[in-house]
């Protein structure tokens, strides 16, 4: 066994591989670049080794670097994770040319299913079936538009090269094919080096179905069961679960057969995951079941299969990685339960996904509750560097729903602010009726999205809780209890005002803000003040009344020149005085207040305005 491990990658599988390896008694180092000087791979990691600038490709792409790191520091063997270098044939090379143990399969193996076309053919010929389609050497416009007729629209063009849901054009209409065509090459190119592309037959009722294979040094190939990752945006995956929902024995016996054989045939060695595309129309049948590609290494989502089979893939991976046989023979392999899991992104669903970078301020996942793989911590730094995810959040129950309520149930726990994430967009796929059903195709959420992405808004009551410990206790006979006269007042939820109902005491130390943390989402709660608020309405010289209240005395009059910050006049509300100020300084161009009026909220009491020069 392997005594030591460099872990050439970053985030929650840097940290999810340091775990295990932990467990294992195996001396791990981390390699980080600038921006992940403080990350939590590198506190978890016994060792860890700056590798450069925070971009990957000066640091976390450049193999050289890593190797050397891994000289360096004496480590035996080098776990790339996933994403990054870990199906990177060459770099798999430059590891065993230096001396080191690759955990993953053969260069040659990485090489075979490399690239979409060539895997396609090599799956063909080894008795897999494979998605329809036009996968030859032939790149001229016109005869690939002729396949497209050929094979029936709608036809999806793929980059061989492509990956991460890249390089893809679903085209319905031959009129536009040479368009899409020629909009995919061009993606192709820029994010792949590489143009060529295959036409597939476009399958309706989509659901993509994944086998996790194992394979070791000593010949032995077995499968895990399947995942169904057909909850999908953009072609990514969004929420993953074992088994997939609808599936009988038979159906199963013969995909994971399939499976296996797709890994005998590139002579696997190690994780892998067999990717095939099923039309559901008529529910999971083996002959509507097709090999799409095959990932050569740990997934994203292989938790969900540790937890129904109660393997420690990432184990199974040193194990193997240091000669020894797969632990346990394919008759030992279960399923027990179910699992789900989803991913936990740093972004704004509400506008349209956009990444959210910043300081954690607050990061609170249940792990009590489940299994929560992460890669960040409180206080750490969502950067722009790398890839959003911050958090894998895993559930298992004794059936489907079970997790799934589990799940939903963590993501409603889950407590992070100021940076956005995607729980509440995530709480909303896992509620929906397709979701619950269990008949998810994967444009489920291109169709519906629009619903799950809303902006989420705090109840009532959770406003009113976090307001009543913004105001005073002394205010208590304010509220008399089973009054009628329940108040209200404005404040500024993140920014936006709004009327918030007051009852009950209040605090013996009134807070300046208040976090308002509710299913999953959380928000900023501060009072609203006229001074507060000085960038949206002062910045014009209305002075707008801050709340409801009686003017008690006014300091100016119609004409008067005033100068910034001075005292305009005082309103009492909430038994509490608030001074407006000139927000610079001018002239008393409107006065709408007296002494002993009431006054409604926003009310415009006073107009300042510049005076002219
Ligand atoms: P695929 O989309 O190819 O089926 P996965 O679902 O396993 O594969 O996702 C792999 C994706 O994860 C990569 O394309 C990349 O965008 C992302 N990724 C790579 N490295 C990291 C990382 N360290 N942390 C989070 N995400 C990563
Ligand atoms: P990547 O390397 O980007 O992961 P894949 O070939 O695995 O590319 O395809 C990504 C996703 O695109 C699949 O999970 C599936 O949702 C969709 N897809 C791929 N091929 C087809 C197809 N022939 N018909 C319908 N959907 C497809
Ligand atoms: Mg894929």
């Amino acid at each position: 066994m392997i005594n030591s491990l460099l872990i050439a990658n970053r985030g929650e599988i840097a940290c999810r591989i340091i775990r295990t390896a932990r467990e294992m008694g195996i001396r791990t180092v981390a390699v980080y670049s600038d921006a992940d000087a403080m990350a939590l791979h590198v506190r978890e990691a016994d060792e860890a080794v700056h590798i450069g600038p925070s971009p990957a490709r000066e640091s976390y792409l450049v193999g050289e670097k890593i190797i050397a790191a891994a000289k360096a520091t004496g480590a035996e063997a080098i776990h790339p994770g996933y994403g990054f270098l870990s199906e990177n044939a060459e770099f798999a090379q430059a590891v065993a040319d230096a001396g080191l143990v690759w955990v993953g399969p053969k260069p040659s193996s990485i090489t075979a299913m490399g690239l979409k076309d060539a895997a396609k053919k090599l799956m063909a010929a080894a008795g897999v079936p494979v998605t329809p389609g036009y996968m030859g050497e032939n790149q001229d416009a016109a005869f690939l538009a002729e396949q497209a007729a050929e094979i029936g629209y709608p036809v999806l063009i793929k980059a061989v090269a492509g990956g991460g849901g890249k390089g893809m054009r679903k085209v319905d209409d031959a009129a536009d094919f040479a368009d899409m065509l020629a909009s995919c090459q061009r993606e192709a190119a820029a994010s792949f080096g590489n143009d060529h592309v295959l036409i597939e037959k476009y399958i309706l009722t989509p659901r993509h179905i994944e086998v996790q294979v194992f394979g070791d040094t000593h010949g032995n190939v077995v499968h895990l069961f399947e995942r169904d990752c057909s909850l999908q945006r953009r072609h990514q995956k969004v929420i993953e679960e074992a088994p997939a929902p609808g599936m009988d024995e038979a159906t199963r016996a013969d995909l994971c057969a399939a499976a296996v054989r797709a890994a005998k045939a590139v002579d696997y060695v190690g994780a892998g995951t067999i990717e095939f595309i099923a039309d559901a129309s008529e529910g999971l049948r083996a002959d509507r079941i097709w090999f799409m590609e095959m990932n050569t290494r740990l997934q994203v989502e292989h938790p969900v299969t540790e937890e129904i089979t109660g393997v420690d893939l990432v184990e199974w991976q040193l194990r193997v990685a240091s000669g020894e046989p797969i632990p346990l023979r394919q008759e030992e392999l279960a399923i027990n339960g179910w699992a789900m899991e989803a991913r936990l992104y740093a972004e704004d669903p509400a506008k349209g996904f956009l990444p959210s970078i910043g300081t954690l301020e607050l990061f609170q996942l249940p792990e009590h509750m489940g299994r929560v793989d992460t890669g960040v911590y409180e206080g750490a730094e969502v950067s722009p560097f790398y890839d959003p995810m911050i958090a894998k959040v895993i559930a298992w129950g004794e059936d489907r729903e079970e997790a799934r309520e589990l799940l939903s149930e963590m993501l409603e726990e889950s407590a992070i602010w100021p940076v956005k994430t995607n729980s509440a967009f995530l709480i909303n796929a896992l509620d929906h009726p397709d979701f619950v059903a269990g008949t998810v195709d994967t444009g489920l959420i291109g169709r519906d999205g629009d619903a799950m992405t809303e902006e989420p808004v705090p109840t009532a009551q959770a406003l009113t809780n976090a307001a009543m410990a913004m105001v005073p206790r002394s205010l208590q006979s304010g509220f008399r209890l089973n009054a009628p006269d329940v108040r209200s007042a404005p404040f500024l939820l993140d920014g936006k005002r709004v009327e918030v109902e007051l009852h009950g005491p209040g605090a013996d130390e009134p807070a300046p803000a208040m976090l308002v943390a509710e299913s999953g989402s959380v928000w900023q709660l501060t009072p609203w003040r006229a001074e507060g608020s000085a960038g949206g309405a002062a910045s014009d010289g209305a002075i707008l009344s801050p709340m409801p209240g009686k003017v008690i005395a006014v300091d100016v009059a119609a004409g008067d020149k005033v100068t910034k910050g001075q005292k305009l006049l005082t309103l009492e509300a909430m038994k509490m005085e608030h001074s407006l100020t000139a927000p610079f300084d001018g002239v008393v161009a409107e006065l709408n207040a007296t002494a002993g009026a009431q006054v409604q909220v926003e009310a415009l009491l006073v107009k300042i305005e510049k005076e002219e020069a």
